[in-house]
């Protein structure tokens, strides 16, 4: 499997994308967490990866010796990375737009669910790769 991973290298803007490949052990475990954080795998990822970079200067591996002992260390860093990726899940977006869905959906805020048929908001994101997100009317960002 091959994840895109977006990494900043020296000038902070700059983003590559990294491929890698990661073992399908590692793919279910990384799937499984990102899962339950309900956040994309290529998020997780990114954050795992940055926060090894963060814990030691890890110039002489590459990606994927790094992400390979990250993951060995997922189990009891669950908590911590978890911390780190609970973020606000509507960071990113520029605005909403009422519509009705065709599908049902599961608010990305209080994760109630939207039914088929009914009024939900979608988040449109600041870049084109922004995960698909709804939310319910509740959760709308209110003019104070
Ligand atoms: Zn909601």
């Amino acid at each position: 499997m091959y994840h895109g991973v977006t990494q900043s290298s020296g000038d902070a803007k700059k983003e590559r994308v990294l491929h890698t490949r990661v073992p399908a052990v590692l793919e279910r475990e990384l799937k499984r967490f990102a899962d339950n954080l309900r956040v994309p795998v290529s998020n997780l990822v990114r954050t795992i990866l940055e926060d090894a970079v963060s814990v030691a200067d890890a110039a002489t591996e590459n990606v994927e010796e790094r992400l390979k002992k990250a993951a060995k260390h997922l189990e009891k860093e669950r908590e911590r990375i978890k911390k780190k990726m609970e973020h606000d899940p509507l960071e990113g977006i520029l605005a909403f737009q009422e519509v009705v869905l065709a599908m049902p959906a599961r608010c990305a805020k209080c994760d109630k669910e939207l039914p088929r048929g009914g009024k939900a908001n979608l988040a449109i994101g600041e870049s084109p790769g922004h995960p698909r997100r709804f939310v319910c009317e509740e959760c709308l960002p209110k003019a104070t």
